[in-house]
């Protein structure tokens, strides 16, 4: 056990199905050594909010039983996942980030839970993000910031820190976020670990805390981009729960990459490197480099409507969130702070509970859609998502993929953007058009900056197209990419 405890961190999801076959570890071990690891780990980072022993033991003596008796554990066999904590969990506490569901215990599973447990996957705990996943540093958490594994002074970005800082220290193999305008790529980023949001409507929402419906993913994170499409894979497809959820069938993303992306197109978006970082764009550019060496055709190419794409993201964002904030009114789910009368207490229970960011959002969001407004800015920014998407469907008429950063800058510090959240907003410019647009998109790593900080590489194709997506970017990680 020792062995395993060493080197339990960086373990990958084939080399724990290896150890399991060999029966060099059961599932209840590896289970163990991985809860007792993310506890001592965690500290450091603040990553998880609760941990859930008794339901991962349970999860993992199911496929302790399934190896005994020769049947097939699934393809997650022993492999630990941490979920990020807007995603339900029965019976495991589900916060959001956010005061008012510090106690809540939800009744049901998300589907992509059951599914991932179905696998045979382990949970091993729920993990930190900014409340309702409104952020992009994670200091919107009522359970404070997670910090970066790479610079405890540092964001691990947001709104999914805590399942990208997991991942990041190997206390978990891989892991869920969400993603709606960034908040699974951007956290990837900055913690040097592989991130995806996947075609909208390619895996079910139900179950995940609306944010943004038009917008919302879930996403996997993985250490490696064989263990993110594998989870990707466990996840997908069509669920009766959510009529968003797509028919399309589901190819085997792991089937196709086969490291052959000779004469792939990739455009480099213009208006995705202007006003970038240098030590950003160091990295990226060096990425660009390795894909023309294993043979892909670089262009430019241009998406013009980039420019729009914040202002029109945060209309629509929030005004979606402003409906679906609604429900937390102290009658249902969360904690209440008695009142007088009805309104009375409406009022107490979210001025009390609702952080700075939700109730800027939910101000932001009622103005946009109210009388006189909702032409001016509601329907305009419908439009400007159109003339996005429309973009983005011209440029795949000539290229295959598209490469560019997902971040104009590397993890900031802690406080640094927190009293300007217009800064904050400004710095989700890559990672919001391919929610706005529903395309997949992710980040890899791609080497880090001269202090040490990871940097990101976007990666984003077609609808549905992740298998062109994740063979891309397992040709670039098997060619070294990802260390620079
Ligand atoms: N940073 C963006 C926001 O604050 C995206 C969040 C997300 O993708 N959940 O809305």
């Amino acid at each position: 056990m020792s062995a395993l405890a060493a080197g339990i961190a960086t373990l990958d999801a084939r080399q724990v199905r290896k150890g399991l076959d060999a029966r060099d570890f059961s599932a209840v071990e590896l289970t163990s050594s991985a809860l007792e690891f993310a506890q001592v780990e965690n500290p450091q980072t603040n990553a998880y909010l609760t941990f859930c022993p008794e339901r991962a033991l349970a999860a993992a003596e199911r496929v302790d039983k399934k190896l005994a008796s020769g049947e097939d554990p699934g393809p997650l066999a022993g492999v630990t996942v941490a979920v990020k904590d807007v995603i339900v969990t029965r019976g495991v506490r589900t916060t959001c980030g956010s005061r008012l569901l510090e106690r809540y215990v939800p009744p049901y599973d998300a589907t992509a839970v059951i599914r991932l447990e179905q696998a045979g996957g382990i949970i091993l705990g729920k993990t930190n993000c900014d409340e309702f996943a409104m952020g992009s540093s994670n200091e919107n958490s009522a359970f404070g910031p997670v910090m970066n594994p790479f610079a405890p002074d540092r964001v691990s970005g947001g709104s999914s820190g805590g399942s990208a800082a997991a991942v990041a220290q190997g206390t978990a193999v891989v892991a869920l976020g969400s993603d709606t305008g960034g908040s699974v790529r951007q956290p990837a980023g900055f913690c040097g670990v592989v991130g995806v949001t996947p075609t909208y409507g390619r895996v079910s929402r139900y179950g995940l805390t609306a944010f943004a419906s038009s917008l919302d993913h879930i996403g996997p994170f993985g250490r490696t981009v064989r263990d993110a499409a594998l989870l990707l894979q466990t996840i997908a497809g069509r669920d009766e729960c959510d009529a968003t959820s797509a028919f399309a069938p589901l190819p085997d993303y792991l089937a196709q990459q086969n490291g052959d992306v000779k004469g792939r197109k990739l455009g480099l978006p213009r208006e995705y490197f202007d006003g970038l970082s240098s030590e950003s764009a160091g990295p990226v550019l060096k990425g660009v480099e390795l894909l023309k060496k294993l043979g892909c055709e670089v262009k430019e190419i241009s998406l013009p409507a980039t420019k729009y794409a914040v202002a029109c993201y945060y209309i629509i964002a929030t005004a979606e969130a402003s409906a679906n904030l609604a429900r937390y009114d102290g009658v249902r789910y969360t904690t209440r702070v008695a009142a007088d009368t009805l309104s009375d207490m409406y009022r107490a229970t979210r001025g009390a509970g609702f952080g700075a960011e939700c109730k800027r959002r939910i101000m932001l969001g009622t103005y946009v859609l109210s009388h006189g407004y909702y032409d001016a800015y509601y329907l305009k920014a419908q439009k400007v998502r159109t003339l996005i998407a429309e973009d983005f469907r011209k440029a795949f008429a000539e290229v295959d993929a598209i490469i560019a950063p997902v971040s104009p800058s590397p993890a900031f510090k802690i406080g640094e953007k927190i009293d300007d959240p217009v800064e904050m907003y400004l710095a989700d410019i890559y990672t919001v058009t391919g929610d706005l647009a529903g395309i997949p998109c992710m980040s890899v790593p791609c080497g880090k900056t001269a202090g040490g900080l990871p940097v990101g590489m976007q990666i984003l194709t077609r609808h549905f197209d992740e298998a062109g997506m994740f063979r891309l970017a397992d040709a670039f990680e098997k060619a070294g990419g990802f260390t620079g």
